[in-house]
């Protein structure tokens, strides 16, 4: 494990062939970085991690494709000033955004997806093991994720993480 000083940008662009060959051809991705974009500090691989577990649980809701957009960004004051969670400083935090456009996630198991072994998929499809990682990657990295889905809409997990910051 080694924080280091990452763009989120070159993150993702170096795992773009990867996420091309894991979403397949009906899903289509989209990249958009915010301007001006922190650096972030975290581990490389962890935060490859990451990535790649809510990009096969986006593939896995869309199961006839759909759309999949990856969003950075800084996060601002005024978005910062309208969240329930007023600890954040938001000149510490880059948001990084997944949303797809799938099935979504039943209200009645939104709490449970980032419990280990918690999955309902086929045995076979899937350990249930890929958001309880995300969620432990996210914490031991200083930042926080959240969620939002609407049933036939689909789902958007935000994460938030701590911008490197150099030492003085
Ligand atoms: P697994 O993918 O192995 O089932 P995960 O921990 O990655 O385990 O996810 C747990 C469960 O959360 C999944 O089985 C699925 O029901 C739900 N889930 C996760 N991500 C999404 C998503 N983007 N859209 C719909 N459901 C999701
Ligand atoms: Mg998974």
């Amino acid at each position: 494990l080694r924080p280091q000083t990452l763009s989120l940008s070159e993150v993702l662009a170096n795992l773009s062939i990867l996420l091309d060959r894991l979403l397949g051809e009906k899903v289509e991705l989209d990249v958009v970085h915010g301007r001006d974009l922190w650096p972030v500090k975290a581990d490389l691989n962890q935060l490859e991690q990451v990535i790649v577990n809510l990009a096969v649980n986006a593939r896995d809701a869309m199961p006839e494709g759909g759309q999949l957009t990856i969003q950075t960004r800084n996060l601002n004051e005024e978005e910062a000033s309208q969240m329930p969670y007023k600890v954040l400083q938001p000149s510490d935090y880059v948001l990084l955004e997944v949303l797809d456009s799938g099935t979504g996630i039943p209200p009645e198991i939104r709490e449970k997806i980032f419990e280990p072994f918690f999955s309902t998929k086929d045995v076979g499809k899937g350990t249930g093991l890929g958001l309880s990682t995300v969620y432990g990657i996210v914490k031991q990295t200083g930042g926080f994720i959240f969620l939002e889905s609407e049933m036939g809409q689909g789902t958007t997990f935000r994460i938030f993480l701590p911008r490197f910051v150099e030492e003085a």
